[in-house]
């Protein structure tokens, strides 16, 4: 059956190319998206799968039942995009100003459709039940997992597989970890009040511009000083924005910035650090302060043995140069609350590639990916699908 699926997968490359392309040129933003959920439906619609829409929200969940009882695979994809400008000079570039794919989520969903349509041809020797999990929203928490999985798209499921197509490995890379893989992933605004006042008369104001400065530098003191060094964590203060005019004193400044963590206590007393940090600050010039400490997804921890089970399937594909462990990423994903739910592994996929200059990091404006990654993804995701449903057979009960 391998084989026949991944003969099957090569012949639909070109129209897995395709249909990526025709997303990229078409993002949609996290929660706003309405014309990929329904070209996802109408392509389960086509091929005459079951498929459910508006799943918490504006998810997609198709379902393949195979002709033999078996164990639930349930795998994930994520649709939405972002608000960068594509600067990318290619035919298949952004046609909406604002809006890209540059997380390589395009590439995620085309993957997944076409892997479901080479595993629906072959129905009649499947055995088991395969639930294709299409999200919306995962680049803008609350996200859309949660909400999916209230509204039952794991219900009936054994395990859960996805990838992430990743530019940081080169094409034919599949990297795996147990446990931590990615990070939990918080945002934070600090709003500074002073006095605004007149830039030649500062005994008179409160310079907000000045406080905030001074936290910029902090605050990065409690990942280096105060944290313990075996424990991870980052700080960023990704923006500062305050003033209009040269010479006037600013009376609001305001930071925004993230926090990444995988140890909850870790993440427990730098909010506590932060909040002690700025509320000093202030407080020895008089001004005011608004903190707002914004919990996001939980660190993606993967199940042992669906990892193993993954490794073994990737290094088995052909076109996999390597399957390597990879160090865990300070980057989110809200692929954690599946995991938190049932067992499973989520992995990379390397879609680096010097040649075509997908070298850009993601949520770059240059991004791009490797489309032939996909097809490796494909290949790995229906591989372990297959073998789960191959080990777990031994425990199904016959219906
Ligand atoms: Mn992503």
């Amino acid at each position: 059956m391998k084989e026949t699926l991944h003969k099957r997968l090569e012949e639909l490359y070109p129209d897995m190319v395709s249909l990526r392309r025709e997303l990229h040129k078409h993002p949609e933003l996290s929660f706003e998206e309405v014309r990929t959920p329904a070209l996802i439906a109408a392509f389960y619609e086509d091929l005459g799968m079951d498929v459910r829409t508006e799943v918490g929200g504006r998810g997609v969940v198709a379902t393949l039942n195979g002709h033999h009882p078996g164990k639930t695979v349930a795998l994930r994809a994520d649709f939405d995009a972002l608000p960068i400008h594509d600067q990318k000079d290619v035919p298949y570039k952004s046609t909406i100003p604002g809006v890209m794919h540059a997380c390589g989520h395009d590439g995620h969903t085309s993957t997944l459709l076409y892997l479901a349509q080479a595993l629906y041809e072959q129905r009649d020797t499947l055995e088991g039940t395969v639930v294709f999990i299409h999200q919306f929203a995962e680049e803008l928490a609350p996200g859309g997992a949660k909400p999916m999985i209230e509204d039952g798209c794991l219900d009936g499921v054994d395990v859960l597989f996805g990838t992430h197509l990743w530019s940081g490995f080169p094409t034919g890379t599949i990297a795996y970890k147990s446990d931590e893989l990615m990070a939990a992933a918080d945002s934070f605004e600090i709003v500074i009040k002073g006095k605004g006042g007149h830039g030649g008369i500062p005994h008179e104001a409160i310079d907000s511009i000045v406080i905030a400065s001074q936290l910029v530098g902090s605050l990065q003191q409690i990942v280096s000083r105060a944290i313990d060094p075996a424990k991870t964590a980052v700080l960023s203060v990704g923006s500062f924005h305050a003033g209009a005019a040269n010479n006037v004193i600013s009376e609001t400044a305001t930071l925004t910035g993230t926090v990444r963590t995988f140890d909850m206590d870790v993440r427990e007393d730098i909010v506590k650090r932060m909040e002690r940090m700025i509320k000093s600050a202030c407080e020895a010039v008089g001004a005011e302060y608004s903190f707002t400490y914004k919990r996001g997804y939980p660190p993606v921890v993967n199940h042992e043995t669906e990892t193993k089970l993954l490794a073994d399937a990737a290094e088995n594909v052909e076109d996999v140069t390597e399957a390597i462990e990879t160090e865990a990423l300070m980057v989110g994903e809200d692929v954690s609350y599946y995991l938190q739910e049932v067992p499973g592994t989520f992995f990379l996929t390397g879609a680096r590639s010097e040649e075509i200059n997908a070298v850009y990091p993601h949520h770059h404006p240059m991004f791009d990916i490797d489309e032939r990654a996909m097809l490796i993804a494909a290949k790995t995701l229906g591989d372990v699908t297959l073998k789960y449903l191959e080990v777990s057979k031994e425990t199904v009960i016959e219906r």
